[in-house]
């Protein structure tokens, strides 16, 4: 082993996990202990300032900047009783993560001295210098005003000495430079969408909804290991390395023992999440060596967004004190599972649930139906459109693997669900249906009490699940911005309920009673959207030809799949539904092209180095070793048969080292020559297909001879730790 990595490996294996004091409370006391809250906003405020701005929170009503003054002056005592010094605007650029400007509470006092002071106005509204951030074109340079404004439905929190306030970030012109202020314009076209349509099952309901539950998956490296790995250090992947002869196949992993080192991490995140108010409610093992996953309970999207970019920064900073490095690329490894981040997405009304499945009443089942179908008919018309919304460089690697959903987006309903609905598309009256709820299971076993089975079941190949009272897209990133995938889906979703509700009523204009109206539409839409629905295997190939002939979309080169964010029909949906107008989209995926295109240039640069450095001269130096072993026993021997047998298996090896060194080294020189040709290319988009057709293709055949070599190359020479270090040692 080199001296490097022997030492690594050795420290690694000596750590101890860093003990977490338990806070004395439990947890439900220090909940929200970092957070501005409602109790601490009904402390804190003046009594006609907490309604005003809960009434703005809960109704969408406009706050006065004297409102806004005294919600600041509020906040600022409770922040400075807290030991804040600083504020920060924190918002979500399109970058991954999050980025914040940091600002003292002072103010000059006009008298040689300062005191503490934070207004309305730092809280509504601030000017980051916002040129470095990506805007596609938005803002040039010579005008580069990005504006931060504070969204009052994400409640303020503490990190260390800094208020932390969650905002937009929009352009001088008003254009969405974030992931949040489209978010939010899609939350509020679902929720006008939704309550007419609600409306036509309860007159009484205001207001709709989303809920977000996502399930965090990542892999935790030790510290060590991960600095002598240059390509997981710059690219956050492994760009090269053999399978583990042991990885995931004895499936031991998953719902395993948490080992020690990983609980006290575990334990350390939840305490310091909980504290800034994320619900974190389960944790495990996932399915590869070194994987697990998070999930908290589900909240309100726009929330739940924010609270999953929170624990992402959380998770990497936490890591670090416990000698790990988190590692929240979809795929870090090849040849094991990757990870990704479930969205589990449903509506709920101010006076129940929508996608509830088994409702009471024959109308409580239409509702579903309902709300079913025109979800489908969303995710079936813009399905294109949702694989753009998850779709990166990082996940393309995840994404048709046999392990996660395919690059085809299909919907899985269950058999129940499946029945109903063919049930309603196949009648001609107006007759109504029910389904079954949740039948009890009578066990035969002793002490054990009957089980409550759910009616919907599971399909884990399926891209857009239903799975009893959401959905659950699972095609979407573990890196990502949830907010890509929640801006698609729901405006989709809004775009089919409007135009439901429009024909609706188109109907009962015409003289149709409103039951009958609703079901004639339904009919129509269960036909319509019927290629979306899927159940089987999503990951056979048979699904793939079939998905072609039902005309979904197949595509699989991520530079191409943007290209449904321009599609006409994409872009009608989003101005019609106000959530963006043209010229955002199209800033918007000049910075997913150039993204991509730098995410593989930057893994073709550090695989080309590390070629030349490290893999190249220690399989030349071994070749060396064992040349001079053939070269003494020719030395030493005079019968030349005899030195043909004793030379032969080394001299087999030297050949083999040869044509693994010659091919890697051929290969970065052509990658470099294409490298030099395709950056030439002005064209974002050409630039990153030409990226995606020439030169990501090279990643995978040079790694392929780097892994011969390391199972060649003696284990003291390799320099690079391996995989089964990598994924073993915790
Ligand atoms: P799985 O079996 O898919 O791993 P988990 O129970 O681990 O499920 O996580 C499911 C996630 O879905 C949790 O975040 C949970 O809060 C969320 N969830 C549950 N019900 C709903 C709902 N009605 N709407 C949105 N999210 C939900
Ligand atoms: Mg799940």
């Amino acid at each position: 082993m080199s001296k490097l990595r022997f030492k690594v490996v050795e420290e690694a294996f000596k750590k101890r996990p860093v003990e977490v004091k338990a806070p004395a409370e439990r947890p439900s006391e220090y909940f929200a202990k970092y957070v501005f809250n409602w109790e601490k906003m009904f402390k804190y405020l003046p009594l006609s300032t907490y309604k005003q701005l809960r009434q703005a929170i809960e109704q969408g009503t406009p706050l006065t900047m004297a409102v806004a003054d005294e919600v600041a002056k509020g906040m600022k005592k409770w922040a400075m009783e807290m030991g804040a010094t600083h504020c920060t605007h924190w918002f979500q650029p399109l970058t991954e993560g999050t980025a914040e400007k940091h600002d003292a509470f002072v103010e000059h006092d006009w008298k040689g001295g300062m005191v503490e002071n934070f207004s309305g106005k730092e809280l509504v509204q601030q000017e980051p210098d916002a040129s470095s951030f990506p805007n596609g074109g938005i803002r040039s340079t010579f005008e580069a005003r990005g504006y931060s404004a504070w969204d009052p439905s994400s409640p303020v929190f503490i990190i260390e000495d800094t208020l932390m306030i969650p905002t937009v970030f929009i352009s001088y012109t008003g254009e969405a430079l974030d992931y949040k202020a489209p978010l939010k314009k899609a939350l509020a076209a679902l929720d006008k969408a939704a309550v007419a349509v609600a409306r036509y099952f309860d007159p009484n309901v205001k207001r709709v909804t989303v809920n977000l539950g996502w399930e965090q998956e990542y892999f935790l490296v030790d510290e060590g290991l991960y600095a002598a790995r240059p390509d997981l250090l710059l690219t956050g992947r492994t760009l090269m390395g053999h399978e583990s002869s042991k990885n995931q196949q004895m499936e031991d992993h998953y719902f395993g023992a948490i080992p020690e080192r990983v609980a006290e991490f575990m334990r350390d995140l939840e305490i310091q999440a909980l504290e800034l108010g994320i619900p974190c409610k389960t944790r495990h093992n996932e399915v590869a060596p070194n994987q697990f996953e998070l999930a908290p309970i589900f909240e309100e999207c726009n929330l739940a967004v924010d609270h999953n970019m929170l624990i992402m920064s959380l998770m990497r900073k936490v890591a670090r004190k416990h000698g790990f490095r988190c590692l929240l690329h979809e795929k870090p490894f090849a040849g094991i599972n990757g990870s990704g981040k479930h969205n589990n997405w449903s509506m709920t009304t101010d006076t129940g649930t929508l996608l509830h499945a088994p409702g009471k009443t024959p109308e409580e089942h239409l509702r579903f139906i309902t709300f079913v179908v025109e979800t489908l008919m969303g995710v079936y018309r813009h399905n294109g459109l949702l694989k753009a919304s998850i779709m990166s460089a990082t996940n393309a690697h995840r994404l048709g693997a046999n392990e996660a959903p395919p690059a085809i987006i299909s919907s899985f309903l269950g058999a129940q669900v499946s029945e109903l609905l063919q049930r309603v598309a196949d009648s001609t009256g107006d007759e109504l249906f029910t389904m079954e709820g949740k039948h009890g299971v009578k066990l035969d076993i002793p002490q054990i009490p009957e089980l409550m089975i759910d009616n919907t079941d599971r399909n884990r190949t399926s891209p857009f699940a239903f799975t009893g009272n959401r959905f659950e897209f699972r095609a979407v990133g573990s890196i990502a911005n949830c907010a890509s995938a929640m801006i698609a889906l729901n405006t989709a979703v809004a775009e089919a309920l409007t135009d439901f509700s429009q024909r609706v009523d188109a109907l009962v204009d015409g003289g149709m009673e409103r039951l009958k109206a609703i079901l004639t539409v339904l009919r129509e839409d269960i036909k319509t959207c019927s290629p979306i629905h899927f159940d089987g295997n999503g990951y056979s190939d048979e699904w793939k030809a079939e998905a072609e002939r039902r005309g979904l979309d197949c595509e699989t080169s991520c530079p191409l799949i943007f290209d449904r964010y321009l599609d006409e029909s994409t872009i009608r949906m989003f101005e019609s539904m106000h959530v963006m107008n043209r010229h955002e989209l199209e800033a918007r995926n000049e910075i997913k092209w150039e993204t991509y295109y730098k995410k593989i240039q930057i893994e073709s640069r550090v695989l080309g180095d590390l070629c030349m450095n490290h893999i190249i001269p220690v399989a030349t130096k071994y070749q060396s070793e064992l040349a001079d072993n053939v070269h003494k026993i020719q030395c030493a021997f005079a019968d030349t048969q005899r030195v043909a047998a004793l030379t032969n298996y080394n001299i087999t090896l030297i050949e083999k080292i040869n044509k693994h060194t010659d091919f890697i080294a051929e290969a970065v020189e052509e990658m470099v020559e294409k490298r030099k040709v395709v950056n030439r290319i002005e064209d974002v988009r050409s630039k990153a297909i030409a990226y995606h057709d020439e030169i990501a293709p090279f990643l995978d055949t040079i790694r392929y001879h780097i892994d011969k070599l390391e199972l060649i190359v003696e284990d003291e020479m390799w320099t690079l730790p391996k995989y089964r270090e990598l994924l073993f040692i915790r």
